[in-house]
């Protein structure tokens, strides 16, 4: 199991440890060209650091590996009982909407594909509830290499790769039996009614960051240190940049911000698809609501990595600020959250399913298995607190359109789950 991830207490910059492997030759390779780029054209934003340091070329090992794939564990992968959840969150949604005759499944960066596979086999079960909805899957996936792998685990490796001019690049069946699609970016999957899910997904996304100082913002930029060899270091911009213009928001009360500019693109796309088309989305980070300052961290093999050394060997990451989506939405839906991921996971009835599984387990290693992934997910010092759900909804989900009208002629709306105890009928 993974050890839960907490803000980097490294030092800022530390030399280079030698990496005797394939991945030590791929990554002097990639300093090597950082360098060559600073000394040519001055120091470089913290995004375009990590973007460097997350898709360069250099890094064949890597590129296109990304995260869950060493570098750490996701909820998913450390129980089946988190998908699950999500996926009665969806029926439950559905439901409460009114059962529409369709649906599709958008998940953004969907790593090995675990957590879908555990929301199809939900679907499945549930068969029954779903069997007169037309469900359909579309995985939103950069990653060659990491489709591959979701193509292996909920298809059995039976796809089909789609002709350059189609806006999905790959199709499959699942194992079930539901249709799914493979595209680059969500502007081209199909709209229609949606259920989105974006798990660690957000926080993979390049951050600008900033500090304030006397003499107003500044951006905080990556540069070579002078004194040390290809070792590199965060500087000051010396004047404002486009970013301290553009980015920060005129309210801001904090000293030092980090910003996602990337995030707030995709979840306009989220908010105006579901405002035009219905639905619902799911977002599940690390992340805050607006507080914290300097979460920018790296992670090797399971452990805190100083973010500047050896680029390209660890996964790169920032808390997702919950409070700039909200603002980035402007409206267009209702949010919800965010809300520690231990009392989402126990309004979605987490406990009931523990016993459920405890007692169907034969035996002791099994158990204490579930009991170890169960502590993993809902301790507050693990992932019980930092983790948080937040959602986006229409506004007639929560409020009836003429409520002010005739309050009583209406029915009263369901409760969203996990932001409230589920109930199912
Ligand atoms: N959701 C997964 C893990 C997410 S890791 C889980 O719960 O286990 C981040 C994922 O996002 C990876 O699959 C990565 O390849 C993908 N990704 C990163 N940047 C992306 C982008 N801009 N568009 C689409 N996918 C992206």
């Amino acid at each position: 199991l993974p050890s839960p991830r907490s803000p980097r207490a490294a030092p800022l910059s530390r030399p280079v440890p030698a990496l005797p492997t394939a991945r030590g030759a791929e990554a002097a390779a990639l300093l090597r060209h950082l360098c060559l780029k600073l000394r040519a054209s001055g120091p470089v934003s913290v995004a375009e650091y990590m973007r460097e340091a997350l898709t360069n070329p250099a890094q064949v090992g890597r590129a296109g590996q990304g995260r869950g794939l060493g570098d750490f564990i996701t909820s998913p992968e450390i129980s089946q009982v988190f998908g699950e959840l999500i996926g009665i969150w969806y029926i439950s949604e559905w439901m409460a909407m009114g059962k529409p005759n369709a649906f599709q499944l958008v998940e953004l960066g969907p790593g090995r594909g675990t957590l879908t596979e555990d929301i199809l086999r939900v679907f499945n079960q549930l068969g029954s509830v779903l069997s007169k909805c037309d469900v359909s899957v579309h995985l939103v996936e950069v990653s060659p290499k990491l489709s591959e792998i979701q193509a292996q685990m909920l298809t059995g490796g039976k796809v089909q790769q789609n002709p350059e001019d189609e806006p999905a690049y790959m199709k499959g069946i699942s194992k079930t039996g539901i249709p799914i699609f493979w595209y680059r970016d969500i502007q081209d999957v199909p709209p229609g009614y949606s259920f989105y899910l974006a798990h660690e997904f957000f926080d993979a996304l390049p951050i600008h960051k900033f500090q304030r100082t006397e003499k107003g913002w500044r951006e905080v930029l990556v540069d070579i240190d002078p004194e040390v060899p290809d070792q590199l270091r965060f500087v000051l911009s010396p004047s404002s940049t486009p970013a301290t213009e553009n980015f920060i928001l005129p309210e801001e009360r904090r000293d030092h911000v980090e910003v996602c500019p990337e995030a707030g693109v995709i979840v306009q796309r989220l908010a105006c698809r579901i405002e035009k088309d219905g639905g619902a989305a799911l977002v599940a980070d690390y992340g805050h609501d607006g507080t914290k300052t300097d979460t920018f961290r790296g992670f090797r093999n399971h452990k805190l990595h100083d973010v500047l050394s050896a680029p390209g060997t660890a996964d790169l990451t920032a808390d997702v600020d919950f409070s700039y989506l909200r603002k980035m939405i402007q409206e267009r839906t209702t949010t919800l959250g965010p809300i520690k991921q231990r009392e989402f996971l126990k309004n979605m009835g987490i406990d009931l399913r523990l016993q459920v599984l405890l007692q169907n387990s034969p035996d002791t290693a099994t158990r204490e298995q579930l009991l170890n992934s169960y502590d993993m997910l809902m301790n507050p010092e693990k992932m019980g607190d930092c983790f948080n759900f937040f959602a986006l909804l229409p506004h007639h989900r929560l409020v009836h359109p003429d409520k002010k009208d005739k309050p009583e002629s209406k029915s009263p709306l369901a409760p969203v789950a996990g932001f409230n105890e589920l109930l199912l009928k």
